[in-house]
């Protein structure tokens, strides 16, 4: 007997999971398709450098797990075990100076002298209204502010972050320098607009809820959806690539987590002209080199507070980040890149042997760069604290190239699978108030590709799979997702 599903999910990242979790939760027989043997795609762990030593191979600190509205309703918080570092992130400066983004503001903001009064004007009411900033930040910019208070002083402050003004509250070199560091994530030029409100919101959250870790590595996070989608009776197929939809089992919609890129091929004929030309149109941005560490011992940042954060930002001030991040984006490596870096075992001991350490790290280089990034990555923090070469046991470290060998949603080291410029966050990947919602008939897009972009939020396929439930199964009610 032929096969037959409502509704087929091919991709098992975070936004493939929520969708499938959405229409399984609806009541629908789903199957999710996934190209590699462990399901998770950007949220997955596993034990890249010796036995004992669990890394996250791509996602590790998850500000939107409280943030965001999917992982609300399928009340994540309670499936999972976050630790929230006291420290958000930090900033690690010259001369055994840092910023420290306390989850305190106050506490922050005291401690940054005379640019306090600046970071406090910058950064309240965006603390203060931190669900309401993710809830703008997280709909589709054509709609109307739910919040319009909070849209405008959101956006007032991204414009004075985002443009060459964004010195002028500040004297010293830390509070830029934090503002920087959160803004880099982006990776895009320094200073823009899409930047600054990125860094604004992911900085914000550091001050309400804080910068969440699961304990068990991002994969935790993953299999709490699994899980949820198998009790709903929903099923897995591993190691499965689907290159075209013709190949798929008989369904009423199909959500693909793929890139626009992806979608082209697999539709085939299938896609209108004018859709397809659209499809092409969508740009991808810089790529990410990784580098994962298995330490003897914790880092030894020379600043005590930074030997606390869960995150940190390396490389330097606000000017010597932004000529870095420029050079990334001009096409050129930079012999003192900005770092992310991530210290999971500080707060979740089981991710390495007693008393030994995980580090996570990665650094921007131009989309499709093959260079090997480790030596430039462990100068780096060397600089911030010397002696941390002599704890490295072993290093894992991935190129753009092989990161998006690693997942084709990641094309030449695009970790945020297309740039997530200002034109591109508003037409992403159409300037449509349902961009989930295909030409291709029961075909509905769920990666970070669409509206509202990157991150492990699970709105993406949330939103998609709502969207299928309202054209292909008239149904305007949102399941319910909680745990009991
Ligand atoms: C190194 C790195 C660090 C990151 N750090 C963070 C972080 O700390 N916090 C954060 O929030 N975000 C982080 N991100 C971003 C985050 O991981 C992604 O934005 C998120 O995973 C996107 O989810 P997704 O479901 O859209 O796609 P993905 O997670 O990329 O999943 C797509 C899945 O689809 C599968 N797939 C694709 N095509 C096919 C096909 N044809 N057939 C079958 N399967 C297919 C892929 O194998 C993959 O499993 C990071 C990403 C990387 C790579």
């Amino acid at each position: 007997m032929t096969e037959q599903f409502d509704a087929i999910v091919v991709g098992s990242g975070p936004n493939g999971l929520a969708g499938a979790v959405t229409l399984a939760r609806a009541g629908l027989h789903v199957r999710v398709y996934e190209r590699a043997s462990l399901i998770g795609g950007g949220a997955s762990s596993a034990e890249l450098t010796l036995p004992g030593f669990l890394h996250d191979v791509c996602s590790a600190v998850h500000p939107m797990a409280f943030e965001s509205r999917f992982f609300r309703e399928f009340q994540l918080g309670s499936r999972v075990d976050f630790v929230v570092p006291e420290i958000s992130y930090a900033h690690p400066l010259d001369g055994g100076r840092a910023g420290l983004a306390h989850l305190d503001l106050d506490r922050t903001v005291q401690s940054l002298g005379r640019d306090g009064a600046a970071y406090d004007l910058l950064m309240r009411p965006l603390a203060e209204q931190a669900s309401r900033v993710a809830e703008f930040t997280s709909s589709t910019l054509l709609r109307m502010p739910r919040h319009p208070v909070t849209a405008v002083n959101f956006g007032l402050r991204a414009l004075a972050q985002g443009g060459p003004w964004w010195n002028a509250p500040f004297r010293e070199d830390a509070a830029p320098a934090m503002i920087t560091g959160v803004a880099a994530h982006t990776i895009l030029h320094q200073p823009s607009l899409a930047a600054a409100g990125a860094g604004l919101a992911l900085a914000a959250y550091g001050h309400a809820r804080g910068w969440p870790i699961p304990r068990g590595g991002s994969q935790a996070i993953v299999d709490a959806m699994v899980d949820d989608i198998r009790a709903h009776g929903g099923e897995f197929v591993t190691d499965h690539e689907v290159t075209s939809l013709d190949e798929l089992p008989s369904s009423r919609v199909v959500l693909l987590d793929v890139t626009p890129e992806a979608f082209v091929r697999l539709a085939g004929e299938r896609m209108p002209t004018a859709y397809r030309t659209r499809m092409e149109r969508f740009r991808y941005g810089g790529g990410v080199a990784k580098v994962d560490f298995a330490l003897s011992d914790p880092v030894p940042w020379t600043n005590e507070g930074v030997r606390e954060a869960g995150t940190i930002h390396v490389g330097g001030t606000r000017a010597e980040i932004a000529e870095a991040e420029n050079d990334v984006s001009r096409g050129r490596l930079h012999p003192r890149p900005y770092v992310l870096a991530a210290q999971p075992s500080l707060f979740d001991e089981g991710r390495a042997p007693d008393g030994a350490h995980t580090l996570w790290t990665y650094t921007h280089v131009p989309a499709g760069s093959d260079a090997d990034r480790a030596e430039a990555v462990v100068s780096q923090i060397e600089r911030f604290a010397p002696g941390f070469r002599d704890t490295i046991l072993a290093t894992s470290s991935r190129s753009a190239v092989e990161v998006g060998r690693y997942n084709p949603n990641y094309p030449g080291g695009d970790i945020a699978a297309g740039a997530p410029t200002f034109p591109q966050l508003v037409r992403r990947p159409v300037l449509s108030p349902d961009p989930w919602h295909t030409p291709v008939p029961g075909v509905y897009l769920c990666s970070a590709s669409v509206s509202p972009g990157p991150g492990v939020t699970g709105l993406v396929g949330w939103r998609a799979a709502l969207s299928a439930l309202r054209h292909d199964f008239g149904t305007r009610t949102q399941p319910s997702l909680s745990h009991v």
